[in-house]
């Protein structure tokens, strides 16, 4: 259980890592995509979705961050922190790399972008390292102690 909560924070990096690649494949593609006369980018619609991207992924950077400083030191809250940042990181994740899909349109589902590729790959980060159910029965527990 103790080595569980050092390696959470690995799959929160992961999770970081694909939220960040999906967000920047989405970036590029909305701004080179026209509809209407204009790069898909200049729709507030799609602004305030790549805005709450960038929020989640940095918010999801920082407590992966926090998490690992406590797995460096061996803190006493570090169980609480990894658990916390694979929950978080991961779902972001899963949030990032669905809107990337919705992002690029009907590209986004085919295989011949990466999109939906990540989308998957958020998916494991939400399961595997023990589900974001098990995390939130963990977070909570610590959290009664
Ligand atoms: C690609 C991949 C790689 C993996 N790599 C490894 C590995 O290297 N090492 C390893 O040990 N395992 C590995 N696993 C296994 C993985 O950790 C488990 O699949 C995961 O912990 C979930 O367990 P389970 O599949 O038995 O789901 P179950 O326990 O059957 O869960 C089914 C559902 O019930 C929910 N649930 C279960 N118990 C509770 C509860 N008490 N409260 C609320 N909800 C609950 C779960 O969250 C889930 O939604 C891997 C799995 C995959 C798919």
């Amino acid at each position: 259980m103790k080595t569980l909560d050092h390696t959470r924070v690995t799959i929160a990096a992961q999770a970081v890592g694909v939220a960040q690649g999906a967000l920047d494949y989405a970036l590029g593609y909305i701004q080179e995509r026209k509809q209407f006369g204009h790069p898909v980018s200049d729709f507030q619609g799609l602004q305030f979705m790549i805005a709450d991207m960038g929020m989640k992924i940095e918010a999801a950077r920082q407590i992966t961050y926090a998490a690992a400083g406590r797995s460096e030191r061996g803190d006493k809250d570090l169980t609480f922190f990894g658990a916390a940042a694979k929950a978080f990181a991961s779902d972001t994740a899963m949030q990032v790399t669905t809107d990337a899909v919705q992002l690029l349109g009907g590209y986004g589902f085919t295989s011949d972008y990466p999109v939906e590729r990540m989308m998957r790959d958020a998916k494991i980060t939400q399961i595997y390292e023990g589900t974001n159910e098990i995390q939130r029965v963990i977070i909570a527990r610590q959290m009664s102690r």
